[in-house]
């Protein structure tokens, strides 16, 4: 079993799924996405970080499965009063050793704790067969329906994300959909429509859609990590009201964020 790098276990997150959750961001992630808002999170294994100051930040460090158990066990109260877990982010989660995945869901899950999944659909379609019978739920990205786009921006096409998101659904997954939200690129009404429409057209049942307007939060990591950053554009408020109204006429559990 491969032992992954975290580069961090962020307790009390209310942004990773339903309730109080500890969020496990893992390193190394297939895709590149110049908006990413954890850089830091893209290369497998460690990473320094140097802040203006020069100060220097080693990221990423290898934790045991029984290790993470410990550390997300500590919060089982807050979960069970407030309906959270723990989630695997990162990074890309299923990206990182399935069987190492699956010991960690099915340890948290023994002791009652809820498991979600945070993934970019990126990964081999048996990772996702196993891992829909051990997560509670999938925070599933769905960043570009214009695989062009997807293969321009992200580095990879998304026609493993569109057919693993089929897989997940035919397999009764429970999956909250999350689309960034990018002026001129993905948030204009036809690009919505196309995505809700390929949605229904496929029989995807979503137990939500999670709206992410673009935000800069990830602009100073690439800084401090040596890279360049790229600044998009978020759509504005009316924009977002009219989105709102568009993916509701389809899925009504639209929220922004979540
Ligand atoms: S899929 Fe997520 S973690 Fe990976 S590069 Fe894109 S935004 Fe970053």
């Amino acid at each position: 079993m491969k032992v992954p790098y975290v580069f961090n276990v962020q307790r009390f997150s209310v942004h990773d799924g339903p309730g109080l959750r500890t969020a496990v961001f893992f390193k190394g992630c297939p895709l590149r996405c110049p908006w990413c808002h954890n850089p830091e999170s893209q290369v497998f294994g460690p990473e320094v970080m140097v802040s203006l100051g020069g100060r220097r930040q080693v990221v990423g460090r290898a934790y045991s499965v029984d290790e993470l158990v410990e550390e997300c066990s500590r919060d089982i109260l807050f979960y069970d009063q407030s309906g959270g877990g723990v989630t695997f982010t990162g990074g890309e989660a299923m990206a990182q050793d399935l069987d190492y995945l699956l010991e960690l869901a099915t340890k948290l899950r023994a002791k009652g704790i809820n498991v979600g999944v945070d993934t970019c659909g990126v990964a081999a379609q048996e990772a996702f067969a196993q891992m829909a019978r051990q997560a509670d739920f999938f925070l599933y990205d769905l960043k570009f329906i214009d695989a062009a786009k997807h293969r321009e921006f992200t580095g990879a096409s998304n026609a493993l994300v569109l057919k693993n998101l089929e897989l997940l659904a035919s397999l009764g997954a429970v999956i909250y959909l999350r689309m960034i939200l990018l002026e001129g690129l993905n948030a204009d009404p036809d690009t919505i429509e196309a995505t809700m429409l390929w949605l229904k057209n496929h029989h995807i049942e979503l137990a939500g859609v999670n709206l992410l307007p673009y935000h800069r939060f990830g602009m100073d990591k690439f800084a401090k990590l040596g890279r360049e950053a790229t600044e998009f554009t978020t759509p504005g408020p009316d924009q977002l009201a009219e989105i709102i109204r568009q993916v509701a006429r389809y899925y009504p559990g639209v929220t922004i964020g979540g």
